[in-house]
């Protein structure tokens, strides 16, 4: 069967389950689950799927969480995965509208799902939790979930429709000043005051900034500084989140910021050590011809697409992913420019009507991409050469 006659049948199966994939983003929109929280909404995509047969595995790489759901090879090919997440922010819910990639990802997995048998290889849909916080996938990649899955492809929504976008590596240093503690006021010239050493670590970063390009970017707070105003603080701590467009850039910045806490320490006396509060995140690794297929789709379904690729101001776990195989995490717009992710404005627009046709729209867009992949063989080199490629140009 020619692959244009599936990707129309692809389309037909998403409509066919638009109302369950409309049911299932809002019921995980109006129940907003914090990382690592999210029993209700993989319990709500599990059940889905096992009622697809899809073969279901639930706490994945140790995380309560995660799943894979497995629709198995009939014949050798390559295995391409949808990625689904689905925690939101305190406050704010679903403010980046987690619940669409969710449902877009369901989608396409049970439209491709249907025609599973006419294409070669393995369909998987990854449950990936955490996004917003812990680095959910950071952790699965370390765990090797995704392992022997050649390609992976997810979408989030935005306010337009381009490809994937170039996040930003980011490392998240925290710094300890260990003092000495004595009375504030009868003994102070017996203390050594660490909460000191951490604003002279904030005066010499800012004094730094003039001399930093313009893709650093350097933010902190204060996490400990001490206990009562009558004790010298013997232990403050602050925490930064460093970040870059490359890794030799962000490596060199992290070094600047320490200079200036070593300097901190050497000028307060105090001793100064040096962690990471988070997990560090990888720069985004764009893979053009996936990009391009997906826009291709997206477009033929009516989208007003951009190939500009955007270079985003923000980081996320899926980019450690990319760096492992070529990924898709492309930007879907379900509402109009100048609304921000993580504002209220955004997740109303993730429960909109204009929200849901955009889910329903990419998800036929993914899962048409994917059968693109499936069906030509040489698509899937073309992928896999341009990962390489991408990967002799970022070292
Ligand atoms: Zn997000």
């Amino acid at each position: 069967m020619e692959s244009n006659e599936m990707t129309q049948e692809v389309c037909r199966a998403i409509d066919a389950v638009a109302h369950l994939l409309i049911g299932l983003s809002t019921e995980i929109h109006k129940a907003p689950e914090l990382s690592f929280e999210e029993h209700r909404a993989v319990r709500l995509i599990c059940e889905t799927m096992s009622e697809a047969r899809f073969m279901i595995e639930e706490g994945i790489a140790g995380l309560k969480t995660a799943f894979r759901a497995t629709h198995p090879a009939q014949s050798p090919g390559p295995t391409i995965a949808f990625l689904s997440e689905y925690d939101a922010l305190p406050g704010v819910g679903h403010a980046c509208g987690h619940n669409i990639i969710a449902a877009t990802a369901v989608g396409a997995a049970l439209a491709v799902g249907k025609i599973k048998e006419r294409l070669p290889g393995t369909l998987q849909l990854i449950g990936c939790p955490a996004e917003e916080r812990y680095g959910g996938k950071i952790i699965m990649a370390e765990k090797g979930v995704f392992n022997g899955i050649d390609v992976a492809m997810m979408i989030h929504p935005e306010a337009k429709n381009s490809g994937t976008p170039k996040h930003l590596t980011l490392v998240p240093l925290e710094i300890s000043f260990e003092g000495k503690s004595s009375h504030a006021s009868a003994a102070p010239e017996q203390g050594i005051n660490a909460l000191s050493a951490v604003i002279q670590t904030f005066n010499s970063l800012n004094a730094l900034r003039e001399h930093l390009s313009s893709d650093a970017s350097i933010h902190g707070i204060i996490t400990k500084g001490g206990e009562r105003t009558n004790i010298v603080p013997e232990f403050a701590q602050c925490h930064f989140s460093i970040r870059s467009t490359n890794i030799a850039h962000r490596n060199e910045l992290e070094e600047k910021v320490k200079n200036c806490a070593r300097g901190a320490a050497l000028a307060m006396g105090c001793k100064v050590n040096f962690s990471y509060f988070d997990r560090v995140y990888d720069p985004m690794r764009i893979n053009a011809s996936l990009d391009r297929t997906f826009l291709k789709n997206l477009g033929f379904l009516g989208a007003n697409v951009t190939t500009e690729v955007e270079q985003a101001r923000g980081s996320t776990d899926a980019a450690n992913v990319s760096q492992l195989l070529p990924l898709l995490h492309a930007s879907v717009a379900i509402t109009s420019e100048g609304i921000n992710l993580h504002t209220k404005e955004f997740a109303e627009a993730a429960s909109s009507e204009t929200g849901m046709q955009a889910m329903i729209r990419a998800a036929k867009a993914l899962s048409m991409t994917a059968v693109d992949v499936f069906a030509s063989e040489n698509l899937f080199n073309q992928i896999k050469e341009d990962f390489l490629k991408a990967r002799e140009n970022q070292s």
